[in-house]
């Protein structure tokens, strides 16, 4: 047990990695709490995956590599055809497994399961999206061809908040191009990814070719090190990011890092203020706040900031904080110790001057007394140099902000080191226009709140919400997990002999 770890313990399951096509109990004796955190007990425990472990299951990601690289792009297709046609049909079981450990509610969780899905999809489309080029007689009687092949074996390493969809952002199109993976899944909510472990191998993805291995930093080291790991996609938080992608990079490997992010919502005068508190409320509490792509910060342009405040607050008040199982609107957070973390930032604001206009810590949640729940909070003249400002918080907490213009939004939102995703919420198409071309965020909303890119277009953000030059899934995605051979081929002609020195040149 962790020193955290003062809960009871309802089972004394505990979860094996997935090495070789099935359970492995691995090497070490360390284990991991899991929770249910509606509950506030440990549900089941999770192996912490060693050094050896990371490495077996590296060595049996490579041996595999060996024949699944070489297996024809139609077999590949038809396993993730497979796979998909079976997630689909089982979406609830894994939604289920979600609210349990995460704590979203079951319609939050369908909802990653979709865009997870979406993934699936664009990877059923492999043939098309890898066949290369060609030119003929690019020189006289000469062919150049650019061929795709996959890297090898690639690490993933997703965090708590996108348990499945997280990881299907990546290895759909990581197995589908011909690479084998080994996923490092958050160790608060594991489940999920062996369960998706097992679908794969029921979906006839031949053993070793999806490895799970479980646990914290030693398993995350041991796999950014491993001289027979080509590729690392990273998501998590910005100084693990950094800290992944520096390690890594250093190793000589592919790495792509998506981080923490602070998203600010840019309400101007003109905009229809019901669609946009409707908006705030939405993308600031869905999943008590735990995405990337939350928006923390309301940035209200002059004068509409008590308008747009009052309309929030009501709204809220209408919200439902309960066991995601049950019909809440929003659950609870992952785990005590986060929960007291985001909840200690309504102390900060009240110290800082700012107003706390609807205080979560009082909430009379629909669950059981002990889970970790902390009601939809907000905080209004937060000042920019206190920490509810500056800091990813992560948690059921919106930030408001008064301006007194559209420039100096822009000003406000370009000045956070982080560069994820923003929101512009206007009737003006010409200043949402602008704004698009201002900013410098990664992904942005037009009166859309949460700006998450579909499967066919690649997501990530700038500065420091990412680290490396290929986003996640798309056509980002697609380069990320494959590499380019360019072959230029002439056929032996008695009309090629002859002997020169010089660089060759085009006929
Ligand atoms: P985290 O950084 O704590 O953990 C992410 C992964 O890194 C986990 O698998 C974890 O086991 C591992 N890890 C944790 N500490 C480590 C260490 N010291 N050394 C090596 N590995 C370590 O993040 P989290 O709390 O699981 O997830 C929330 C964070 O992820 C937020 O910052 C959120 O913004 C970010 N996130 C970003 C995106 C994105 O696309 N940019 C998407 C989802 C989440």
């Amino acid at each position: 047990m962790s020193d955290t770890d003062t809960t009871t313990t309802e089972t004394t399951e505990v979860l094996d990695h997935w090495i070789a096509g099935g359970p492995d109990a691995g090497s070490g004796d360390r284990t991991g709490p899991v929770y249910d955190p509606a509950r506030g007990v440990v549900a089941k425990r999770v192996r912490m995956g060693t050094a050896d472990d990371v490495d077996r299951a590296v060595q049996v990601a490579r041996k595999a590599f060996t024949s699944w690289g070489e297996t024809s792009i139609a077999k590949r297709q038809q396993v993730l055809f497979a796979f998909r046609e079976l997630l689909n049909a089982r979406r609830d079981e894994l939604a289920a497994i979600l609210t349990a450990e995460h704590g979203k509610v079951l319609s939050d969780a369908a909802g990653e399961i979709a865009r997870g899905l979406e993934v699936v999809e664009f990877a059923c489309g492999m043939p098309h999206l890898t066949k290369g080029s060609f030119s003929l007689n690019a020189s006289t009687d000469v062919d150049v061809y650019t061929v795709k092949e996959p890297l090898g074996v690639v690490g993933i390493i997703s965090p708590f908040n996108f348990p499945a969809m997280v990881p299907m952002w990546f290895f759909p199109i990581a197995i589908a191009a011909g690479n084998t993976v080994v996923l490092k899944p958050s160790e608060k909510d594991p489940s999920a990814a062996s369960w998706l472990a097992a679908l794969l191998a029921e979906a006839g993805l031949p053993d070793g070719v999806f490895n799970v291995v479980h646990g914290d930093k030693e398993a995350v080291d041991a796999l950014l090190v491993h001289p027979e790991v080509a590729a690392i996609s990273f998501v998590g938080s910005t100084p693990i990011a950094r800290y992944v992608y520096e390690t890594a990079t250093r190793e000589g490997k592919r790495v792509q890092a998506l981080g923490g992010a602070k998203n600010h919502m840019l309400v101007l005068p003109d905009a229809d203020l019901d669609l946009a508190a409707d908006a705030a409320v939405n993308a600031g509490f869905g999943s008590a706040g735990e995405r990337c792509m939350a928006i923390s910060v309301l940035v209200a342009v002059d004068p509409i900031g008590d308008d747009l405040v009052a309309k929030i607050t009501e709204r809220m008040a209408r919200l439902r904080t309960g066991d995601g199982r049950e019909g809440a609107d929003m659950g609870p957070l992952i785990t005590r110790e986060h929960r007291d973390k985001v909840a200690g930032y309504l102390d900060v604001a009240g110290a800082d001057g700012a107003t706390v206009v609807v205080d979560g810590r009082g909430v009379q949640a629909d669950g059981a007394a002990e889970g970790f729940w902390l009601g939809p909070s907000l905080v209004d003249h937060v000042p920019t140099d206190s920490s509810v400002y500056t800091d990813e918080i992560f948690g059921p907490v919106l930030s408001v902000v008064r301006v007194a213009s559209y420039a100096e939004g822009v000003e406000l939102i370009n000045a956070v080191p982080y560069g994820n995703g923003t929101a512009i919420f206007t009737n003006d198409g010409g200043a949402a226009r602008r704004f698009m071309r201002d900013v410098e965020v990664g992904m942005v909303g037009v009166n859309v709140p949460i700006p998450v890119p579909v499967a066919y277009h690649s997501f990530g953000g700038w500065k420091a919400s990412m680290f490396g030059d290929a986003k996640a899934y798309g056509p980002h995605g697609v380069e990320f997990y494959t590499r380019d051979k360019t072959i230029t081929s002439r056929w032996l002609d008695p009309s090629h002999g002859g002997i020169n020195l010089g660089f060759p040149q085009n006929t």
